[in-house]
């Protein structure tokens, strides 16, 4: 088997470096101000909500940083991927959507956007908004975060949308053909099982979605999980039964899906558990799923993200 890491397919399509720059634009989340529900996935750091955490920066001003910054560590930087990354980036009036999707795209070096956001936040003016990029732009991708197939388990972490809302999402963007999609998925939730993650492996493999993200469950602090954790509440995937579960999952889902994601991670000062969710293990749980990939007997070795 052999997979594609996001890295490797902008390096083998540019010809060299691709990097992306993460961008906050000052959006919030229509799951935690009331219109679609409060609270936010429990999952979600709240303290990131606040608005003294929302950047005062300009959408130019990172992305020059950001452009400054890497050009000086990376000599053979070919490119930019603008990666509206926090919160849900298509909540907003489709004018001011314009407004910040228009500054980032301006820049000659950026070859594209990724856009995260709800499938349930995407009406179809929006859509043909970011249709209209890819005209010029070749890299125009959405980010829709799923986590799980099982309804049962949404409801249960407040996540406010369910299956079907994220099938229609993905159906309708891709009657705008261009439009790149990645789909984020969870293992480790609560109330899910390992045929949970079969079941969403076969959700993705049944859609026309081109990449994916898979995290595993991690807590972090100031978020409903938290308390619920140190109430003995949740149980954590250990490393190797992460690992498994993700060289099973892979079995089902689609051989040219681009992987833009394995694993997950959150600052040591942030993170509660596991500990191999910190920054420090990744290279060690890439390890253990390659590991996983081989005792699959799989005859190629995956490349990493
Ligand atoms: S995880 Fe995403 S959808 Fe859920 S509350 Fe946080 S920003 Fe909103």
């Amino acid at each position: 088997m052999y997979y594609t890491s996001f890295n490797s397919y902008l390096k083998n399509r540019y010809k060299g470096r691709i990097q992306k720059i993460s961008i906050d634009a000052g959006f919030t989340c229509p799951n935690r101000d009331g219109t679609k529900a409060s609270g936010g996935c429990t999952f979600c750091n709240n303290v990131a909500f606040s608005p003294y955490a929302m950047t005062k920066k300009t959408v130019q001003n990172q992305i020059e940083k950001s452009i400054e910054f890497y050009k000086k560590r990376y000599k053979s930087i070919k490119g930019f991927l603008a990666y509206f990354q926090a919160y849900t980036n298509t909540y907003a009036p489709v004018d001011k959507l314009k407004d910040l999707y228009d500054k980032a795209l301006e820049y000659e070096e950026i070859i594209g956007i990724s856009i995260g956001t709800r499938p349930d936040t995407v009406p179809d003016e929006v859509l043909d908004l970011i249709a209209t990029y890819t005209v010029e732009k070749p890299e125009i991708w959405i980010e829709y975060g799923l986590q799980t197939a099982n309804p049962k388990t949404l409801r249960n972490i407040n996540r406010a949308h369910g299956v079907a809302e994220f099938i229609d999402a993905v159906l309708r963007t891709k009657k705008r053909p261009h439009i790149k999609i990645c789909a984020h998925l969870i293992v480790g939730l609560p109330g899910d099982e390992y045929e949970d993650y079969i079941e969403s492996a076969k959700l993705i493999a049944s859609l026309p979605i081109d990449g994916i993200k898979i995290h595993p469950l991690h807590i972090v602090k100031h978020t409903v999980m938290e308390k619920q954790y140190k109430n003995g509440e949740i149980n954590l995937l250990s490393m190797e039964e992460y690992a498994k579960i993700v060289a099973d999952m892979f079995e089902y889902l689609p051989k040219d899906i681009i992987v833009h994601r394995l694993t997950g991670e959150a600052p040591e000062e942030e993170l509660i558990a596991p500990s191999w969710c910190s920054p420090k293990k990744k290279q060690g749980v890439l390890k253990q799923i390659q590991d996983a990939f081989k005792a699959k007997r799989a005859t190629q070795k995956l490349v990493i993200v």
